[in-house]
C-alpha cells in the first residue's frame, strides 16, 4: 500500500504513478494494483476522482414549519398588562420571535389570557 503524502509527487488520475500504465478501477478496499508493474496504490492516485467516490452528500433540509408558532396554547409566555382589543381584558401573554435579521427588530406575539385573541406587534 502506497502512502505518499508528498504534494510534489505528480500523479495523473487513473494512471500508475510509477510506470504510467492505465490503472484498473479502484477496489472496494480502496486500493488498486497496477497490471504492468504489480505495484499497489491507494485511492490517492485517482486524485479528485477518488474524492467524488467517497464524497457523501448530506442534503438535510430542515424546514421550520409555521406550526411552531401555533404551540402557544400549551406554553404561553410571560403575562403583561395589555388591553385586549376584543374582550377588554387587561392581561395578555407575549412571546417574541426573531423573524428577520437582528438589526430589524423582532416580532412580538400577544395572546389574550381570557379569550385567546392574538395580535402581533413589530418592535
Ligand atoms: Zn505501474
Ligand atoms: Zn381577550
Amino acid at each position: 500500500m502506497a502512502s505518499k503524502d508528498d504534494s510534489s509527487f505528480i500523479t495523473v488520475p487513473g494512471f500508475c504513478p510509477d510506470c504510467g500504465s492505465i490503472l484498473p478501477l479502484l477496489s472496494d478496499q480502496g486500493g488498486v494494483i497496477c497490471y504492468a508493474c504489480k505495484r499497489e496504490w491507494g485511492a490517492e492516485v485517482f486524485g479528485d476522482m477518488a474524492m467524488t467516490h467517497t464524497l457523501h452528500f448530506n442534503s438535510k433540509h430542515t424546514y421550520r414549519s409555521a406550526k411552531e408558532a401555533d404551540n402557544e396554547d400549551s406554553a404561553e409566555g410571560p403575562v403583561v398588562e395589555r388591553r385586549c382589543p376584543q374582550c377588554q381584558n387587561d392581561k395578555m401573554s407575549y412571546a417574541t420571535l426573531q423573524l428577520r435579521s437582528a438589526d430589524e427588530g423582532q416580532t412580538v406575539f400577544y395572546t389574550c389570557t381570557k379569550c385567546k385573541y392574538k395580535e402581533t406587534e413589530n418592535s
